[in-house]
């Protein structure tokens, strides 16, 4: 893993990341879209793929992409304008309403912009600004993307963990992160071990505890951080699951027995692994007997 020795780098770095924080506000903004449009765009293609199956007209003949058509007030149509549409400001200036119909905008929008904003200047400045900096934006970006999407639909659309994957190979081939050795091994490793663990559980308990996007989840950050990495992964992830778990329960009122996608902690635990993979092997490495 890369590791930055020193806090502060250099004084460019401190400019560099924050440039990446105001690209990753607007961004954020753009994720937004591609959280919202791409469950409905699947469930569209679905649609659209039985109508043709059953010979019947199809349902969506619209065009739909993360492009067309604009964004609009869900309750009055309103097109959102480009004055209405910086990150967070706009939510604030307009204090969380449409501007035409006054109906409340969802919190989430301005939250997940300024998520990505704040992780981008993190990734830089841990990172760098070379090629692992700027691919980890990219690695962040998805991450994010999936992590609200499988929160909504309790899926993780192969559009999204597939070119993740790809990534990761492709970047190793030079060493990005690991050699491809490393990646390769890890890429299969991954999808292996939460394959194997997800027939167990079914065997034991005959419930199905993950999907088959958690597998290729964590076979894309296998791809990125080598599979020696997977061990820590797979033990932030339970540790972020338990947070998260708790929190949901104490602050939003979230049900016990309501099922939690097991995505989101992938994703947080291969954030913290990109970021402070070096540090967290080495503690775990202090554990072993
Ligand atoms: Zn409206």
């Amino acid at each position: 893993m890369l590791d930055n020795p020193l806090l502060f780098a250099a004084p460019g770095d401190l400019i560099v990341s924050l440039i990446a924080g105001m690209f990753g506000l607007i961004f954020g903004s753009f994720l937004n879209v591609v959280i919202y449009r791409i469950p409905k765009m699947m469930q569209r293609e679905i649609d659209n793929f039985i109508a043709t199956e059953t010979e019947k007209e199809l349902p969506h003949q619209d065009v739909f992409n993360l492009m067309v058509p604009r964004s609009a007030c869900p309750h009055c149509g309103h097109q959102i304008t480009a004055i209405e549409n910086v990150p967070v400001l706009s939510y604030l200036v307009l204090r969380g309403k449409c501007r035409k119909c006054k109906a409340p905008i969802s919190a989430r929008y301005p939250a997940i912009e300024l998520l990505t904003g704040l992780l981008s200047v993190l990734m830089i400045w841990k990172l760098g600004s070379g090629v692992a900096g700027l691919s980890s934006l990219f690695f962040l970006y998805s991450l994010i993307a999936m992590t609200f999407i499988d929160f909504d639909t309790q899926q993780l659309p192969d559009d999204l963990t597939l070119p993740l994957l790809w990534a990761g190979l492709l970047l190793n081939l030079n060493a990005t992160f690991v050699p491809l050795h490393d990646a390769v091994i890890g890429a299969a490793a991954g999808y292996m071990v939460l394959w194997l663990i997800y027939w167990l559980f079914k065997l034991v308990t005959g419930k199905e505890g993950m999907g088959y996007g958690d597998f290729k989840l964590l076979a894309a950050l296998g791809a990125w951080m080598g599979w020696a990495m997977l061990p820590a992964i797979i033990l932030l992830s339970s540790v972020v699951g338990a947070v998260v778990g708790i929190c949901l329960i104490v602050f939003a009122r979230h049900g016990r027995n309501v099922p939690i996608p097991f995505g989101p902690y992938l994703a947080g635990a291969g954030l913290i692994a990109i970021l402070y993979g070096s540090q967290i092997s080495g503690f775990i490495q202090t554990l072993m007997p």
